[in-house]
């Protein structure tokens, strides 16, 4: 029997009888809100199927007061692993058994691994953006100066850290809601003691997300990227206007879909070179992979199974 598009809360809870004839059977999944964007199951399975390992991979739809239920459904299920996404990361890590460094570090987990039904906790984003910077624009983070748009949220904090740990030049912080990154600035604040950039420029702010602020930021900064869902439906504006873009910025939308987020047209318009969040979903998929099964990820069949 096949798989159906989306799973929930209440399937979980009934999950012998719905999973029952699903073959290869469900062993894996993401669990999101919204999920139905989510390439994770097209990209894992791909996976899946190159290493012929009998079992797929599903998306579930859980909102943000089922995910502790949800998380105790799957420890008493014969699951391999489970990825979150929006808007769980953050939550999760207060919902798991164990963290490794790269979660505890992030405050924020997008891989749990189920052992033994104890739910251990990674973070891939941080090192799958790294990768994704790299591979789209041949370039490394310590070399720029980045601006993360959505750094209070559970992918800005992953992006922030791995800049810090990467020693970029400089890091801007911006979220609508500023308070939420007051405690990640304090925790990163010790990676940015070095002067590295001439002139008068903190090497480490946050700053509020209005247009003067961020015009003011953007002369100092190269690389500007959305770590908020602004983009994942085709109406939503641009986080920020083509107006404050110059031709010396790189864009790196986190969304990735079937068109070109506003963002992304916006960056076209303004000259820069800019990129969507496929080469990241490859590389914190494969990241993902190799912490389920401990080997090495099927990268190529994960790349074609995403159209990258
Ligand atoms: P999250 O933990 O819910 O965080 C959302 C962040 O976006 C928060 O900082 C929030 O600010 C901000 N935000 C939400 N709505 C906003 C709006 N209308 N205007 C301005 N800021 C807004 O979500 P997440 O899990 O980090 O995911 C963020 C996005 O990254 C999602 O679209 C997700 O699909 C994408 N993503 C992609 C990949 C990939 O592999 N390509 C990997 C990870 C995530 P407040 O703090 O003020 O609420």
């Amino acid at each position: 029997m096949q798989t159906t598009d989306r799973y929930t809360l209440a399937d979980l809870q009934n999950w012998a009888e719905i999973a029952r004839d699903v073959t290869p059977p469900i062993r894996l999944g993401v669990f999101g809100d919204p999920v139905a964007h989510s390439l994770s199951p097209q990209m894992q399975n791909a996976a899946l199927c190159a290493f012929e390992i009998n079992m797929q991979y599903a998306r579930f739809h859980i909102r943000p007061n089922e995910l502790r239920a949800a998380l105790g459904f799957v420890r008493e299920l014969d699951f391999v692993g489970i990825n979150l996404t929006v808007p769980h990361k953050i939550a999760g890590l207060t919902q798991i058994d164990m963290a490794d460094e790269s979660a505890s570090r992030c405050v924020a987990v997008n891989t749990v691994r189920l052992h033994d039904e104890k739910l251990f906790g990674s973070n891939t984003d941080a090192e799958g953006f790294s990768r994704a910077i790299r591979s789209e624009f041949s370039i490394d983070l310590r070399d720029l100066r980045v601006m993360i748009l959505g750094a209070g949220g559970g992918t800005g904090h992953a992006i922030a850290w791995q800049c810090a740990l990467e020693n970029c030049e400089r890091l801007v912080l911006v979220n609508r809601t500023l308070a939420k990154t007051s405690a990640l600035l304090d925790r990163l604040r010790p990676f940015f003691t070095e002067p590295r950039v001439l002139g008068p420029v903190a090497r480490l702010e946050a700053v509020p997300w209005d247009e003067a602020a961020l015009r003011a930021q953007l002369a100092d900064i190269d690389l500007i990227v959305n770590a908020t869902p602004l983009g994942m439906n085709p109406s939503d504006p641009a986080p920020i206007p083509a107006r404050l873009l110059a031709p010396h910025h790189i864009v790196f939308d986190c969304v990735y879909g079937p068109s070109k987020t506003a963002l992304l047209r916006a960056a076209e318009e303004a000259g820069a070179r800019g990129a969507n969040g496929l080469s990241m979903l490859l590389h914190q998929g494969a990241l993902s992979f190799s912490i389920w099964f401990n080997r090495e990820a099927p990268i190529e069949a994960m790349r074609s199974a995403i159209a990258l």
